[in-house]
């Protein structure tokens, strides 16, 4: 395809996720803005967050390390500067790497990544803004922390100098209305939030479930297949 059919396929389906999340706020009783969207490149190449990027897009998430590394200096190479989040399981040996060019790491969910992922960040100019991956069904399979242990994470990453805590971040579990996995999620956001002040950040909602998301107090969706299209990898 060439760029330009390229990009007025991504500028339609753009307008098609924004209006979804727009009508979501409406339905919510929240103000259109009070969500970001947070596009999802992961196998897409460099030239798609170009694109978006052209097309007013702030935010972009990948979720492996040597994917995200190369396509996000392609892109810095351009001189378009956006926000990059990290969304995929991290191991500790990827820390350094991920904080070379991450703004942002969702996907924090033991103390010992936090300890890694700070000291990673001591050489950087700005502190990396962590959300922690919480799971809202117990499945250690698919990360995140359960219980308690949230707050001994959380209490590691606002003891490290080079990371600052943003929030929550969640996936949806398989089989369960994501409405009352979200509604879970709310309950922990709002004691994270009086537990850190500051920390109200909540990722949560991807192309299947904006909407119940944005219905559950999502600041930030995670949009990959209804932006881009479908991956040929299940991942
Ligand atoms: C791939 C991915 C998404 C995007 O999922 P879509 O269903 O394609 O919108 C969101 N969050 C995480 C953590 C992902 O890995």
């Amino acid at each position: 395809m060439t760029d330009n059919g390229r990009r007025a396929e991504l500028a339609s389906s753009l307008d098609r996720v924004r209006d979804r999340i727009a009508r979501a706020c409406t339905a919510a009783g929240r103000p259109p803005d009070a969500v970001t969207l947070t596009a999802v490149t992961k196998t897409y190449p460099a030239s798609d967050v170009l694109l978006l990027a052209g097309l007013g897009v702030t935010d972009v998430a990948e979720n492996r390390d040597q994917e995200a590394s190369v396509k996000a200096d392609a892109v810095r190479a351009e001189g378009v500067r956006l926000r990059w989040h990290f969304v995929g399981q991290l191991q500790r040996n990827k820390a350094r790497s991920v904080a070379a060019y991450a703004d942002v790491v969702e996907s924090v969910d033991s103390v010992r990544l936090a300890e890694a992922l700070g000291r990673a960040a001591a050489a950087r100019e700005n502190p990396i803004e962590v959300l922690l991956q919480v799971s809202l069904d117990g499945d250690p399979a698919r990360g995140g922390v359960f219980g308690d242990d949230l707050w001994r994470v959380s209490d590691a990453v606002t003891s490290s100098e080079g990371l600052r805590l943003g929030g929550l971040m969640a996936v949806a579990p398989l089989g369960e209305d994501p409405r009352q996995a979200f509604a879970r999620l709310e309950v922990l956001a709002g004691q994270m939030a009086s537990r850190h002040p500051g920390a109200s950040t909540v990722s949560a909602g991807m192309s299947g479930d904006l909407e119940a998301a944005v219905e559950r107090g999502a600041t930030h969706v995670r949009i990959g297949t209804s932006l881009l299209g479908m991956r040929n990898s299940l991942r």
